[in-house]
């Protein structure tokens, strides 16, 4: 992540809408096994919602609306807002001040646990959220592997994911394979502790991720893809050629002659390869 180019918001602090002052009102403690910072920088949050470049034809889902600094800012640009949380007590909070807002949609819910389908139905959405840090990885690869995928994903995420996500071959992983085999990221900004309430133990980053329909290469078949991505990545520190054969179960032989076939030595390291590399890998272990 360049540190010259990426601009870094001045912090600044709460106001009306301070999460703190309305999570005191209604008795609420954070829980930090949730995930639960909230953002109250308004700076920040007009960021985050100028980079998903909203308009009223919009259908946003927010995943964790909490004390809906965001959700308010979404409502007033999208059309539409399917806002997803999975603490009750935020859920009867946000009923009690955004209840009745025209177009919000409030869904007491585990993200995880529920169809996307279900949520947007078949129309293109955009996916908007100050994620719970927990869970990011899971949710990314979560709605970036699975239809409906979203067109753009604006969130916030730890700086060190951030990094991850935007990786060059060198130093790949499962994450940033899944990303940009299905979309483009772009940094956002940088975001300091000091703009959240409680603030995290972690320097955080806005990307933005804009989806294509297609992936970025040919592959034969996405599950086929992920399961050859995993295997190599199985083994922290293997060669690619032990990791495959330990992951996927097949002889010797076998991942020898595949990783020949798609040109790629058999001492290289997983976090070494492109994802044309692993698709070339996976067209040549994939049956048929
Ligand atoms: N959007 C708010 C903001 O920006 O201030 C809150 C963001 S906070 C980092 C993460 C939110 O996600 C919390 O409200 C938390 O309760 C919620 N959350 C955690 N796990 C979740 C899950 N599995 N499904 C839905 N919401 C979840």
């Amino acid at each position: 992540m360049s540190e010259n180019t990426t601009p870094s918001f001045p912090e600044r602090s709460g106001g009306s809408e301070s999460p703190r002052s309305l999570l005191e009102q209604y008795g609420i403690t954070p829980r930090k096994s949730l995930g639960q910072s909230f953002l109250h920088d308004p700076g920040v949050l007009e960021r985050i919602v100028e980079a998903a470049d909203l308009s009223g034809s919009d259908t946003v889902l927010e995943i964790g609306p909490g004390t809906g600094a965001l959700t308010r800012r979404l409502l007033e640009r999208a059309g539409r807002v399917i806002a997803v949380e999975i603490d009750e007590r935020l859920v009867e909070l946000l009923e009690g001040e955004l209840g009745d807002a025209p177009g919000l949609e409030l869904i007491h819910a585990d993200i995880l646990e529920t169809d996307a389908s279900a949520l947007v139905g078949s129309r293109p959405y955009k996916l908007v959220a100050n994620l719970p840090y927990y869970i990011t990885g899971a949710i990314l690869r979560r709605f970036l592997e699975t239809p409906p995928r979203p067109s753009v994903m604006v969130v916030t995420v730890q700086r060190e994911v951030a990094e991850r996500i935007m990786a060059l071959p060198g130093k790949m992983s499962l994450l940033s394979v899944s990303v940009q085999l299905h979309g483009r990221a772009s940094l956002i900004g940088k975001i300091g502790p000091g703009a959240f309430w409680p603030p995290p133990g972690v320097e955080s980053a806005i990307v933005r991720i804009d989806i294509s329909d297609t992936p970025c290469v040919e592959i034969v078949d996405e599950k086929v893809f992920f399961r050859v991505v995993r295997a190599g990545f199985g083994q922290k520190r293997k060669k690619l050629r032990n990791s495959l054969r330990a992951g996927l179960g097949l002889p010797q032989g076998v991942i020898d002659s595949a990783l020949e076939a798609a040109g790629i030595d058999p001492a290289r390291r997983p976090e070494t390869l492109s994802v044309q590399e692993w698709a070339a890998l996976a067209r040549a272990l994939s049956p048929g």
